[in-house]
């Protein structure tokens, strides 16, 4: 059974897609089986993976909208890889849950079916708490949350973790903190040991031990359609969240 981790923080810029896709990347190259879904209408993470995916006609507005789940699952160069892609038409989505009974479980049931298929199966959420991230969120075991290592990184948190009670309390009683991942850690800044200090003295054990660094290649990376393990194997970068697969492994058991 697949355990379902949404990667979520509704500020943008704090390292969710770059989390969503190195992870699902490391975990897969781990021979775990591994399902990435694209829940942004951005589509970055399906932009920042374009070189390895194999064609499929139907993508993750067809999963939400009609259920279309197997048909929107496009296999990669990578074995235990597959992902489902975004579109800007996921914006039309939200408009259309509202009027849906069941709107925040929608996209639950459309992938339970696929349960059995994968080992993890990771959700990059979009920028906001609306219908996308709460059906993320109503899906999931658990929650990964980025916190980029800078001046106000814990604003809005807040939010954050009251939308996780509220989903907790109404539509999905298993919901747990997967961890708080530190991301674009400058060693040579003192702020970013600041923030690092602030936000475990916040959240405690919760905070996973890996820190991702800031690194160049995990930003170039996306702009040769690949995750920095392909485009630079031996980065920090790659490096870090492979080291995250590991604490992740590690923690399940
Ligand atoms: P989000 O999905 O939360 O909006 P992204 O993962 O897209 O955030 O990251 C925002 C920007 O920061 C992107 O340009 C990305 O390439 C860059 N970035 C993310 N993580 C790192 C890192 N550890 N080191 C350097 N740049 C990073
Ligand atoms: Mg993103």
């Amino acid at each position: 059974m697949a355990k379902i981790i949404s990667i979520a923080n509704q500020k943008g810029g704090v390292g969710k897609t770059t989390t969503s896709i190195n992870l699902a990347v490391s975990f897969a190259v781990s021979e775990v089986k591994t399902l990435l879904i694209d829940l942004d209408p951005q589509a970055n993470a399906s932009t920042g993976l374009s070189e390895l995916l194999n064609p499929v006609e139907k993508n993750v507005y067809d999963v939400i909208i009609s259920g279309k789940a197997n048909e929107s699952i496009a296999s990669t160069s990578i074995k235990d890889l597959h992902v489902i892609k975004s579109t800007n038409e996921l914006v039309g989505a939200e408009v259309e849950l509202v009027s849906v009974e069941d709107r925040e479980r929608q996209l639950f049931l459309a992938i339970k079916p696929l349960l059995e298929k994968y080992d993890y199966i990771l959700i990059d959420c979009p920028p906001s708490l609306g219908l996308l991230t709460l059906n993320a969120l109503t899906s999931s075991d658990s929650v990964l949350i980025p916190i980029q290592c800078e001046y106000y990184a814990l604003e809005g948190l807040g939010q954050l973790l009251n939308t996780v009670r509220l989903v907790q309390q109404q539509l999905n009683t298993n919901l747990e903190i997967e961890g708080v991942l530190l991301t674009m850690y400058d060693q040579r800044l003192n702020l970013s040991k600041q923030v690092a200090d602030e936000v475990r003295s916040f959240f405690d054990d919760k905070v996973f031990e890996t820190i991702i660094q800031r690194n160049v290649r995990l930003s170039e990376a996306p702009s040769f359609g690949k995750p920095a393990l392909m485009y630079a194997a031996n980065s920090m970068g790659a490096q870090n969240y492979l080291d995250l697969v590991e604490e992740i492994l590690k923690n399940g058991n």
